[in-house]
């Protein structure tokens, strides 16, 4: 089955609002066809991209949510606000809300399923440490953080999902997971998808690498047979540079 590779730039804590206007117009002005191109920036430049990309195709996500609903939450956002600037979709579980912001596998669950009931798409984030993996725990992790979701949704909410593996060790640290390794956890990850929900869904859905993406790699993790695009965060600040590695998902 074809699916149409994605490339989501998550650029974190980082800019002011002219860079998150320029970068996003330079980004829209020459984003590849062929494959679908995210931006989550800082929530509070949300509006700013959304009015840079809005005459092009490049959609627009947020970096987290809160799992409830409109109310007494000082500082956090919710999904409708979300969709109600323009958001498509929204990242959960990334890494660093993981241990940074001691999110269980339990409340990322609890976040995907509230995106999905406001009408967004997660990306639902999982990858293991590198002790994890050293240890040779790197399928049961992931499993783990799989199972607080799979066990929870139906074949039809997976639908209009994606989910990201990010190992740990590679997320900013210039280390990337070799094209082997990565390729093989996706497809360890896909075969969970069948598993849990039929082969069609699993052949279906969207599985992006992140960790460390750069231009001059980006096109061998992407050949995989498994893995969909990227996850980009350090070299999603740089337009030639994510335009690049936007590029490399299309061949
Ligand atoms: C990320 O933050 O999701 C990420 C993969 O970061 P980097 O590309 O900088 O490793």
């Amino acid at each position: 089955m074809s699916r149409t590779p994605l490339v989501a730039g998550n650029w974190k804590m980082n800019g002011r609002r002219s860079m998150a206007a320029s970068l996003a117009a330079e980004i829209a002005a020459a984003a590849p066809a062929g494959v679908e191109v995210l931006l989550c920036p800082p929530l509070v430049y949300l509006d700013t991209v959304a009015s840079a990309v809005q005459a092009s195709d490049v959609v627009l996500g947020a970096q987290n949510l809160d799992e409830h609903e409109d109310g007494a939450f000082t500082g956090e956002v919710s999904a409708e606000m979300l969709v109600d600037v323009a958001c498509r979709y929204v990242l959960v579980g990334h890494s660093e809300r993981r241990t940074l912001f001691a999110e269980s596998s339990a409340r990322v669950a609890d976040k995907f399923f509230r995106a999905l009931d406001a009408g967004l798409r997660p990306v639902l984030c999982v990858g293991e440490t590198l002790a994890e993996r050293e240890a040779g725990n790197t399928e049961q992790v992931i499993n783990a953080q799989l199972d607080a979701v799979f066990g929870r949704a139906t074949a039809e909410q997976m639908v209009d999902t994606v989910i990201a593996y990010e190992p740990v060790w590679a997320i900013g640290t210039g280390m990337t997971a070799s094209p082997e390794q990565a390729q093989a956890v996706h497809a360890h990850i896909r075969s969970r998808l069948a598993s849990s929900f039929g082969a069609p869904l699993a052949q279906s859905l969207r599985l992006l690498y992140g960790g460390s993406v750069k231009a001059d790699n980006a096109a061998s993790l992407f050949a995989g047979a498994d893995i969909d695009g990227g996850l980009v965060g350090g070299a999603s600040l740089d337009a030639a540079t994510f335009l690049a590695i936007c590029q490399a998902a299309t061949a």
